[in-house]
């Protein structure tokens, strides 16, 4: 399995290799494909992954990027996708890796963490980011052209309380918006999500 055969555009694949990147990891080959094709996807990291550090050091925060990254058009200077995170630093994380899998693609992606000041917020917002990824308390700025939703470490986000602006977040996108969610664990409350925000989902086990 290579990135050369999954269909990603040129400039996107060109930012995976200068990375450092040479073959797709496990999830990355499994869920890529199906998000990329527009599909709904619970991607469920399982026991597989050390317990102290869940669902990182499988690729995860690449393959969502690299999905989100596919998926933008970029002469479109409107946020097209939103990421949510349970902390501020795995926002910045995943802001950091777009900008760097997207190095040459002209990608504009913003960190709408707290802590911030709120006026740079705006300020970039305004400016047009395609992507902004950030704390489901602090995130905010245009919904209409967003056609992706990312909920990274899903069950960490409900663990610290953040069920509700999730909901909130989500009642302001457009209806047709794509979801993706990643999680550790599958509790109820995750499922129930799963089953308000998604249509026909994916489930894979990594
Ligand atoms: P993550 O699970 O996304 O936090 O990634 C863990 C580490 O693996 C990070 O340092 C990534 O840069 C790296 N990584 C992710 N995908 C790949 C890949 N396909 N090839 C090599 N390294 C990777």
């Amino acid at each position: 399995p290579t990135f050369d055969t999954m269909g990603l555009r040129e400039d996107l694949l060109r930012g995976i290799y200068a990375y450092g990147f040479e073959k797709p990891s496990a999830i990355q080959q499994r869920a890529i494909k199906q998000i990329i094709k527009g599909r709904d996807v619970i991607a469920h990291c399982g026991v597989a992954c050390p317990p102290s550090n869940p669902t990182s050091g499988t690729g995860k925060t690449a393959t969502l990027s690299i999905s989100v990254l596919q998926c933008l058009d970029i002469q479109l200077r409107e946020t097209q996708a939103l990421i949510l995170a349970p902390t501020r630093e795995l926002a910045v994380q995943i802001q950091k890796g777009l900008l760097a899998l997207g190095d040459y693609m002209n990608v504009q992606c913003h960190a709408c963490i707290g802590g911030t000041n709120v006026g740079e917020d705006i300020r970039k917002l305004d400016y047009g980011q395609h992507v902004v990824a950030g704390t489901p308390g602090r995130v905010f700025g245009k919904t209409r052209a967003i056609k992706m939703l990312v909920l990274d470490e899903a069950d960490e986000m409900l663990n610290k309380g953040f069920k509700e602006q999730i909901y909130d977040v989500y009642r302001y996108l457009p209806p047709a918006t794509q979801v993706v969610l990643i999680s550790a664990t599958l509790p109820h409350e995750i499922l129930e999500m799963t089953n308000k925000f998604m249509t026909d989902p994916i489930r894979i086990l990594v």
